[in-house]
């Protein structure tokens, strides 16, 4: 019997999601798990993937209602979060059950009238049957207004030495906005408080008696609100709005790079608010200088007040993290564990907790204290991460990312600036990362012969040596080549 799909709202299972058996797999749990502990691991992974905001917003009042030959149905509250979940987060979720069960060919999504959703009873003895909300659905709770999420305050924020300046700056900024730093900018990689520092600034003013205009946005969000007014002939409405803030707070700027008309936009705002003393606080995955394709004057603009980096916490850091965290969700996990988990992973804090409410999760569900054994296989996927791990098609990845260009443009035969720069950090990562012999670089370049790839190594090596600026840039690609 060929599987089919039932209806064109039956998204089928592509090949990736075809039950592999190989070594990177999370282990299998033992026996067969109800709906709701699947959906549970599920989400307790999906959680390490995505961004908090779009584990709250997709996957909130969502489960399994059924897993019957092969198909597994997801009921969802909404039509709208249907095709999402369809759209962007199919392959995920398959990928993840694929991992917990075998033989599922399907997965469809119906929708749900909440309290329609049959409850499984659990076939095993839980006293407590842990409820999506126990995963971090506070997330739910974030203000209309300012959209600040009330959960990142300075009291959760452990200070450690890889983050006491950017605290520091952070804390300066609440007590006295607009007269401290401005703008306070906030750079670092992936998960590493970020976004936690700049709303725990936000709701730290809106704690005070004086009333304040606080706006917190993704910079995302700031670049489809201004295409949107554009589009709608509401640009004049959007702008006055956006006057009458007090404490505007822009996280993950380097998403304005290359979105002209935005950065134009940016940048008047950004003038107007700060003559009136307005506080602006920006957060960015690198310092401004090493923001591809942002107009000089905006970046001149970052540069103009205080510039604060997020590094890597230590050991000691990583666990007071976890302690703090298992004392919130007032849940006891041993010494033991707590630091090989803080052993494990090392580079990125929302890992860390991704990995802790693993843990969480299925202390929960089995009822009963986890042992080494478990925990380690539990947190197998994240040790087996090996940094120094890289390729050609990684270097290609990175460094177009990172110059905002298409990875076949870096193959492509022009002299222009933008790109031959990109191509020969390529060559040169490609020789110094991979060891790759010059003639073998020049063949992963069509065309291009080896004395091509000396120049182009000689020329990066120079460059490194001769401006700091532009080491600090290298540097922070290889970062994102490694994933730190
Ligand atoms: P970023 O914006 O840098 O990607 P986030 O601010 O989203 O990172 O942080 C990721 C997760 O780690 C969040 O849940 C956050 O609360 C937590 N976190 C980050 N830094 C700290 C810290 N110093 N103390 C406690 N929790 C932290
Ligand atoms: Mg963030």
């Amino acid at each position: 019997m060929t599987p089919k799909p039932i209806g064109e709202m039956t998204p089928k299972l592509t090949g990736e999601m075809t039950p592999k058996l190989t070594g990177e797999m999370t282990p299998k749990l033992t026996g067969e798990m109800t709906n709701e502990e699947l959906w549970q691991t599920v989400l307790a992974q999906i959680q390490l993937s995505i961004s908090p905001a779009s584990f709250a917003t997709w996957f909130r009042q969502t489960s399994i209602v059924s897993q019957e030959n092969g198909e597994i149905v997801i009921s969802v509250p909404s039509s709208f979060s249907k095709e999402w979940l369809k759209s962007k987060y199919h392959k995920l979720i398959g990928k993840i059950i694929d991992e917990q069960k075998r033989g599922v060919r399907e997965i469809k999504y119906i929708i749900g009238v909440p309290s329609l959703i049959i409850k499984p009873v659990p076939d095993r003895k839980i006293n407590q049957t842990p409820s999506v909300e126990q995963l971090d659905f506070q997330e739910l709770k974030v203000d209309r207004d300012t959209n600040l999420n009330p959960r990142y305050v300075f009291d959760n924020f452990i200070v450690g030495s890889f983050n006491e300046l950017a605290h520091a700056a952070a804390t300066a900024v609440a007590k006295a906005p607009g007269q401290a730093y401005n703008p306070l900018f906030i750079y670092g990689g992936v998960g590493l408080g970020k976004t936690h520092l700049l709303q725990a600034i936000g709701n730290e003013i809106n704690k005070g008696s004086a009333k304040k205009n606080i706006r917190y946005m993704p910079a995302e969000r700031f670049t489809s609100e201004i295409v949107n007014a554009i589009r709608n002939h509401q640009i004049e409405t959007l702008k006055i709005k956006f006057q009458r803030i007090d404490i505007f707070i822009i996280d993950d700027v380097q998403f304005l790079a290359g979105k002209e008309k935005t950065q134009e936009e940016f940048f008047h705002l950004f003038n107007s608010l700060y003559e009136k003393n307005k506080q602006i606080i920006l957060s960015s995955d690198r310092p401004p200088k090493a923001i591809a394709s942002l107009t000089e004057r905006l970046r001149s603009r970052f540069e103009g007040g205080m510039i604060a980096d997020i590094s890597l916490p230590d050991v000691e850091t990583r666990i007071a993290i976890l302690k703090t965290k298992i004392s919130e969700k007032k849940v006891e996990i041993s010494e033991e564990i707590i630091n090989y988990t803080a052993n494990t992973i090392q580079k990125n804090i929302r890992e860390l907790e991704g990995a802790l409410n693993r843990l969480i999760t299925h202390q929960k569900i089995y009822n009963k204290p986890l042992t080494m054994e478990v925990a380690k296989s539990l947190l197998s996927s994240f040790a087996a991460v090996s940094p120094k791990i890289s390729s050609p098609k990684k270097i290609v990845q990175t460094v177009s990312d990172f110059y905002d260009l298409k990875e076949k443009e870096v193959f492509e035969v022009t002299r222009k600036k933008e790109v031959v720069k990109p191509r020969q950090i390529v060559m040169f990562l490609l020789r110094e990362e991979l060891n790759y012999s010059f003639p073998a670089i020049g063949r992963v370049f069509r065309g291009k012969d080896h004395t091509t790839a000396i120049h182009a190594f000689k020329k990066i090596k120079n460059e490194i040596n001769k401006s700091d600026d532009f080491a600090e840039e290298i540097n922070l690609i290889k970062k994102k080549l490694y994933g730190l």
